[in-house]
């Protein structure tokens, strides 16, 4: 198989990962690799040293080159105050880092993949009082589930404000992903999240709270006492 068009890299065979979380690969196209010479050291596979600029010597660390340590000489570089390079061993020229020390290099395709789980959601029957980030916390009673690489808007569930929203969520998707993304899944779920709504009057007045989801999750803005536990089971 050879990849000659861009629109030919879905053809690819790619190990798909769990369903629904986001993951990345890099995949090595089949028939798309050769071997060239190394750019970096012209295929010789050493680099020049930049340390002593290929000279193999560097000045004396002990003296700083004078050749006079405290009124002696020298004895780490015998009174020259010039030592060996350390980065190069004194060969002038170092293992090339780009080839390691190959003097060639493979050159392929790399084909790059991510995996995106795209979750869209409608939340119906708002409650003003009750920030829609709280209903995401909680679990609610699973009235429809469908899986399947394209699902279709639900029609016949008995409130028409969930049709809506459905058929809403099937076309953004479409829209959104269909032309730029593979789409390999599609789950659609109805939840039904219970939210009671609790009217209590505290020293002469009058306040609200809201218990949601199975959990029996409590949620106020206003409690009027900081101090104790509250839980409703
Ligand atoms: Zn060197
Ligand atoms: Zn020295
Ligand atoms: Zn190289």
């Amino acid at each position: 198989m050879r990849i000659k068009k861009r629109s030919r890299k879905w053809d690819l065979v790619v190990p798909v990962p769990a369903l629904f979380q986001d993951c990345k690969a890099e995949v090595r196209i089949p028939h798309t690799s050769s071997v060239k010479g190394c750019h970096s050291c012209l295929r010789l596979g050493r680099s020049v040293c930049v340390e002593c600029m290929a000279s193999g010597r560097r000045q004396c660390g002990l003296c700083s080159g004078s050749g006079w340590y405290f009124n002696n000489q020298c004895l780490a570089c015998g009174g020259t105050g010039i030592a060996v390079c350390i980065s190069c061993g004194g060969m002038g020229s170092t293992v090339c880092s780009t080839c390691y020390g190959k003097g060639k290099l493979l050159w392929f395709l790399k084909l790059k993949i991510k995996w995106k789980n795209n979750i869209h959601k409608t939340v119906l029957y708002k409650h003003s009082e009750l920030p829609i980030d709280q209903l995401e916390k909680v679990i609610g009673e699973n009235l429809f589930t469908e899986m399947n690489q394209l699902v279709y808007p639900v029609v016949s569930f008995p409130d028409n404000a969930v049709n809506a929203a459905s058929r809403e969520a099937v076309r953004a998707h479409q829209a959104q992903f269909s032309t730029t993304c593979r789409i390999l899944q599609q789950r659609q779920t109805i939840e039904l999240i219970p939210v009671t709504r609790v009217h209590y009057s505290w020293k002469e007045k009058t306040h609200i709270y809201f218990v949601y989801g199975a959990e029996h999750k409590v949620y106020t803005k206003d409690y009027p006492v900081k101090c104790c536990c509250c839980s409703i089971l």
